[in-house]
């Protein structure tokens, strides 16, 4: 079955504000979509979602319209309710990405971005705070700055999700975008995609 195969894929971060524990990223696996699928060239739709920033959403359209032809920007929309994990007073990354993952159409892969705190289930943590949540392969993804100290970095997490959905699994090389966090947060160290994750993303349209 075809849904066995969308693994989540963490972007977990140590930093959070409420200083609680986290874990590397989940390991990645490329299975799950036909070289086909993986090699059509899709358009990003990226939907602010609750609260956020429009300068910080207006910067990464421009930034991501660059590198993905076909980007749109989407009208905001609130977080919708059924999302809300109220023990922690967030909204569940896995349920949104589920969500999203229903309202794209055929070639097209929503990226939402919040300010609002998001999260998942982790290992044994049933609610476990992320920075960014996608689908490797698949066709949503989410990304928050909540958990960034530099806001500016929003870009470096919506790029590595969106990176998964192409079905790129995390990359040992420690600058670029696809790393795993290890636990931490090094998107300060990340300055871009490596020749062999900018050679998948090439081969998918990507302007890189
Ligand atoms: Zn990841
Ligand atoms: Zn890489």
């Amino acid at each position: 079955m075809k849904s066995l195969f969308f693994l989540l894929v963490l972007f977990l971060c140590t930093c959070s504000p409420n200083g609680e524990a986290s874990s590397p990223r989940d390991k990645a696996d490329q299975k799950g979509a036909t070289t086909k699928e993986m090699k059509a060239s899709v358009k990003v739709s990226v939907l602010p979602l609750g609260e956020i920033n429009k300068t910080s959403v207006t910067k990464l359209y421009e930034q991501l319209q660059l590198i993905v032809p076909g980007t749109q920007l989407l009208h905001p929309e609130p977080m919708p309710g059924f999302a809300f994990y109220k023990p922690r007073n967030r909204y569940r990354a896995d349920s949104l990405i589920g969500w999203l993952r229903d309202k794209a159409g055929k070639n097209e892969v929503y990226l939402a971005v919040t300010s609002q705190d998001i999260s998942t289930t982790k290992d044994k943590n049933p609610d476990h705070g992320v920075m960014g949540l996608g689908f490797m392969p698949g066709k949503s993804c989410i990304a928050s700055d909540y958990r960034l100290r530099n806001k500016k970095n929003l870009f470096k997490v919506a790029i590595h999700e969106l990176g998964h959905t192409t079905g790129l699994p995390h990359c040992p090389v420690k600058t670029c975008y696809m790393r795993d966090a290890e636990g931490g947060n090094p998107t300060d160290e990340e300055t871009g995609f490596c020749p062999d994750c900018t050679r998948h993303l090439r081969k998918r349209g990507w302007r890189i």
